[in-house]
């Protein structure tokens, strides 16, 4: 079978990543798995940019195909922040995730609603050999102030779903895995890692 790199720590996109691979007669391992620890610099100026560099990173140190995302959450009333930004996006030392969502509420209070945004994920597919192929995923939703739901990760508890009446985080796994913009880059993904 054959052995793919699951190339990030971040538990919530591990969690997604082997959902979205499972059934494709994979063998998924983690950076922990293999007792590998790797810190990657996300200093590029785009997603492409940093999944890229995140994925020839572990490929090359691991000697394994490895699957890495740069994602972000794009809000038009911020024009487009906080974007590649979106993890470390808190001016607060060690700031969390409920941080950074208060922190994106406070800098949308008083701008016109709705708020439209949308999620965007790059998946890069890294080959031993340095070799890169990318796909890419979108979902479009807006950002409201209430806090709903404990699935996902991230920005997902304020990120609604117009369509469905639901943030992202009252969805199910394979729920949001029918729509996210992580599930949609994956399985665009597919068959550079099953080929
Ligand atoms: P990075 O790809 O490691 O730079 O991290 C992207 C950041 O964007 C995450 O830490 C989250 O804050 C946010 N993000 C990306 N995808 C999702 C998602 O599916 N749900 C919620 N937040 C997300």
């Amino acid at each position: 079978m054959k052995k793919i790199l699951i190339a990030t720590s971040n538990k919530g996109k591990v969690e997604e990543f082997k959902a979205l691979l499972a059934g494709c007669d994979l063998e998924l391992v983690t950076p922990t798995d293999i007792g590998l620890s790797l810190e990657v610099e996300e200093d590029g100026t785009t997603y492409k940019e940093n999944a890229g560099k995140k994925a020839v990173a572990y490929s090359l140190a691991s000697g394994l195909i490895s699957i890495a995302d740069d994602s972000g959450l794009e809000v038009d009333v911020l024009d487009g922040a906080p974007g590649l930004y979106s993890a470390r996006f808190s001016p607060k030392k060690g700031a969390t995730d409920a941080d950074r969502r208060q922190y994106l509420l406070d800098k949308c209070a008083g701008k016109p609603k709705p708020w439209k945004a949308l999620f965007h994920a790059t998946v890069a597919i890294g080959y031993p050999d340095g070799r890169l192929v990318f796909t890419e995923g979108k979902c479009y939703g807006e950002i409201q102030t209430a806090e709903k739901g404990d699935g996902g990760f991230g920005y997902d508890p304020i990120f609604a779903i117009p369509e469905l009446s639901r943030t992202m985080a009252e969805l199910s796994m394979s729920e949001k895995n029918e729509i996210s913009h992580r599930a949609l880059a994956v399985k665009k993904a597919i068959p550079y890692l099953i080929g």
